[in-house]
């Protein structure tokens, strides 16, 4: 590229936080504001390493488990949503809890709930060790079996093949969770499941923008932690299409060499990163060369959640 060629700098919409996300941290900041700190967090509140660090910063603190966090506190749960066996567990040691569990998670516990009661085997299909299945499948363990790829739908057993439901973790990608309820309907014809996906309108319309510029880009970057189921799903779907792709937490992680040789860069962001850390992107990269920047918007988001009841008693 000569050096007053200028290159492309193609963003995807939306991007960066949904509205699970931004309801989890205000969550968090009002307690800090009306309680000051410290206020514990299970988990991190959102898989994002910036947003964590400026909440710790201003007296949040986060822990693994119940039993890091001193008797008499505050407790929040992180949008993952948690188990009834922690929800137990808060109870008896007497936290006060505020639950910052996406209201999309909570639809995928009820159903969950629902599909065991029935009599249902559970085929909860997502990846182990994620804090939102451990959440999901705590709700009927006897009866929940992951199914975490499409060779496991081929071989997984249920007790009894005319009763079985699927679910689905919120944050996979779309086409891949279509082939293995496929499979799963070939083996269980009298499968049932939620009407639509679990995946949120989130991953969804964030994978479906990645697409819209992927094709375009000869490099896509993708910010947010690698912790980060949505946007791990946003890394794989762009290198599926044979593009260089590569996970960045903020603009620092860009190696210059990756910009050799291209002229159209595709940037977006997972739903847990901060809108902010995408501009200090755009801003690094118009250091790195002339930039023209556009956009490619595939769908506009106006989904808000209302608070948790208890926030009103701040
Ligand atoms: Fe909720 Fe989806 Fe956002 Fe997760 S990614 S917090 S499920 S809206």
């Amino acid at each position: 590229m000569s050096e007053v060629q200028s290159r492309t700098v193609l963003l995807a919409a939306p991007r960066a936080f949904c509205a699970g996300v931004e309801r989890a941290i205000e969550i968090v900041e009002r307690l800090l504001a009306a309680r000051g700190g410290p206020i514990h967090v299970r988990k991190q509140i959102v898989h994002n390493a910036h947003v964590v660090a400026e909440l710790e910063k201003r007296g949040a603190v986060f822990v693994d488990e119940l039993d890091e966090v001193p008797a008499g506190a505050t407790v929040v749960f992180s949008a993952h949503g948690v188990s009834p066996a922690v929800r137990a567990e808060a109870a008896r040691r007497g936290f006060e809890v505020f639950d910052a569990t996406c209201p999309l998670v909570s639809k995928v516990h009820a159903e969950a709930r629902r599909y065991a009661d029935r009599g249902d085997t559970v085929l909860l299909i997502g990846h182990a060790g994620h804090e939102e299945i451990d959440g999901t499948l705590g709700e009927a363990p006897r009866q929940t079996v992951l199914v975490q790829s499409v060779a496991e739908a081929h071989t997984v057993e249920v007790p009894d093949p005319d009763r079985v439901s699927y679910l689905t973790q919120t944050t996979l990608a779309v086409d891949e969770t279509a082939e293995i309820v496929d499979v799963l309907r070939q083996r269980f014809p009298t499968l049932r499941g939620p009407g639509s996906a679990d995946i949120c309108y989130a991953s969804t319309n964030r994978q479906a923008a990645l697409r819209a510029i992927a094709d375009e880009s000869d490099l896509v970057l993708v910010v947010g932690s690698t912790n980060s189921s949505n946007t791990r799903r946003l890394v794989e779907l762009a290198r599926g299409r044979d593009r260089a792709a590569y996970l960045i937490e903020d603009a620092d992680a860009i190696r210059p060499g990756w910009l050799d040789a291209v002229a159209v860069v595709g940037v977006t962001a997972g739903a847990s990163a901060p809108p902010y850390l995408v501009k200090e992107v755009v801003d690094a990269l118009s250091e790195l060369g002339p930039i023209t920047v556009a956009e490619r918007e595939v769908a506009q988001e106006t989904v808000e959640f209302t608070m948790p009841g208890a926030m009103r008693s701040l």
